[in-house]
């Protein structure tokens, strides 16, 4: 459990287990089809939520038009604090933004969120295979940060096989990531060591709407979900 250290309170806040079953039954809704009344309803307290804010998970995705992280996990306005840049790739900026939320609003749990089939980890492996001579600087930045997840595949036999090399690149990517946020930051760190905030990785599928939590969850809380 994470104490709020500043801000007015909206809601008691959760532990990081509750927040990934929150999302978790979220993820299940979306992929049925259902949509929660809780979701629907928050859009009544847009007013309560103008000046204070209690998001319980905080969401590192990419930017792809497929993957909103509110609508992939069904939840309404003021329940996660969501970051979104193309190959859900961390650098200062993502990291000072994961700081400010954990810090401010005391929220436990941080979701790395990567999909299927995305678009900047295929550009990445694309130009380690064929570099191109020119690029924008500000795209290299993006794919400089995926190269090294996606790097070593391609010195094994996934580089006969396309599509599996995609697949574990983005989950190679999206465990960068998530290391990085983990070990990248002292005050994530600490808020690690002593408050109980976890960092986990998941990966969308764009194919059936299906989150898998596949980095970080402790073993007993998976054995629990099946
Ligand atoms: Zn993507």
């Amino acid at each position: 459990m994470i104490r709020r250290t500043a801000s007015p309170i909206v809601t008691p806040m959760i532990t990081a287990r509750q927040a990934l079953d929150r999302l978790r039954e979220g993820n299940e809704r979306f992929v049925t089809g259902v949509r929660s009344m809780d979701m629907l309803a928050s859009q009544t307290r847009r007013n309560e939520l103008a000046t204070s804010q209690a998001p319980f998970a905080i969401i590192l995705g990419c930017s792809d038009s497929r993957v909103p992280a509110e609508i992939v996990f069904d939840q309404g306005l003021g329940d996660l604090f969501v970051i979104r840049v193309a190959g859900n790739i961390v650098a200062s900026s993502q990291i000072g933004s994961v700081e400010f939320a954990a810090e401010r609003f005391g929220t436990p749990l941080v979701v790395v969120l990567g999909h299927s089939l995305c678009g900047a980890v295929q550009a990445t492996l694309e130009e380690l295979i064929r570099p191109k001579e020119q690029q924008s600087p500000n795209l290299r930045s993006i794919v400089d940060r995926i190269r090294p997840s996606v790097e070593t595949l391609l010195a094994t036999e996934l580089r006969h096989d396309p599509v599996a090399l995609v697949r574990h690149a983005v989950r190679g990517n999206v465990r960068v990531s998530a290391n990085h946020l983990r070990n990248g930051s002292r005050i994530l760190e600490h808020l690690i060591q002593r408050e109980g905030l976890l960092v986990v990785g998941a990966e969308y599928s764009l194919e059936t709407g299906a989150v898998d939590f596949f980095d970080g969850v402790p073993d007993a809380w998976r054995l629990a979900a099946v």
